[in-house]
């Protein structure tokens, strides 16, 4: 059986570790060509990069840090020069912050929405620019969070509401030039980021496992198989939707 991403070039941002990761070696399994972006974990990337590698696929490592608009025509640059041409975006660098109100910032506010909105606009614009005449797939990584909002988590959820409207408006809009967006909000996922959070471990992961209908927390590789879905030719009259992926908890 052919390779569902077989010829694609695909951009995943924040791919050094977490979810980002799986979903870079998930696509690389399928035939796509992808750019492991990182801000800071060159180990980590390189670490993706080599697994990749290891199982025959192809992969290359760009540092760019998203919330900056200046690094992100870098990073389409230097996929250009890699593999030629880009198909596939996944926005999937974000950062989560939790403040109660009376201790909220402009720093915590401008922080997670520089990078989760800002960045996730200013890399699709640049990631259009470069899709060809056959058009192009761009997915962005939301959260439950975009709906279920918890307390403390008003940035953070703010953030990924305005992902999921992003992500309908710009269904219509780029359309017509044969490019899909679609979202996927995951419920909570045991990565990188949330050990080290802290949050891995807290009285918050037992409430959510025991209101979720599976029963536990997610794995990267619980999320990969959606972005790969929607990447391909199987999910090609699929846009402008919001997929929960989350063992039922919402
Ligand atoms: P993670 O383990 O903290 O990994 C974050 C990734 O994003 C790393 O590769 C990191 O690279 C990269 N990154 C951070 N800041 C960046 C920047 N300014 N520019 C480019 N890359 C940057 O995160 P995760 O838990 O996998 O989360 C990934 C996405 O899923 C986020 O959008 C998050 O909001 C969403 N999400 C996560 C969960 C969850 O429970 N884990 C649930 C729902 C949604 P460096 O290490 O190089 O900085």
């Amino acid at each position: 059986m052919s390779k569902k991403l077989e010829g694609k070039v695909a951009v995943v941002t924040g791919a050094s570790k977490g979810i980002g990761s799986s979903i870079a070696v998930h696509m690389a399994a399928e035939g796509a060509s992808v750019v492991v972006n990182y801000a800071t974990s060159k180990d980590g990337a390189d670490r993706v990069v080599n697994e990749i590698i290891s199982k025959g696929g192809k992969a290359v490592a760009v540092k760019a840090d998203v919330s900056k608009p200046a690094e992100i025509e870098g990073l389409f640059n230097e996929t250009k020069k890699a593999f030629g041409k880009v198909d596939i975006l996944v926005n999937n660098a974000g950062i989560y912050e939790f403040s109660p109100l009376v201790e909220m910032t402009p720093e915590h506010f401008h922080k997670q929405f520089d990078l989760n909105v800002l960045g996730l606009l200013m890399a699709s614009k640049e990631a259009v620019k470069h899709f060809g005449n056959n058009g192009g797939n761009i997915i962005n990584i939301s959260s439950v969070v975009a709906t279920l909002a918890p307390p403390n988590a008003s940035v953070y959820s703010a953030t990924k509401a305005a992902v999921n409207a992003i992500t309908r408006s710009l269904a219509q809009e780029l359309g017509p030039n044969k490019i899909r967006v679609n979202s996927i909000n995951p419920g909570m996922v045991e990565t990188e980021g949330v050990k080290s959070s802290g949050i891995g471990e807290s009285e918050m992961r037992k409430q959510i496992e025991a209101q979720t209908p599976l029963g536990r927390i997610g794995q990267p590789d619980d999320i990969a198989p959606m972005a790969v879905f929607l990447a391909s030719a199987d999910s090609k009259w699929i846009t402008g939707e919001s997929f929960y992926i989350s063992g039922g908890m919402r």
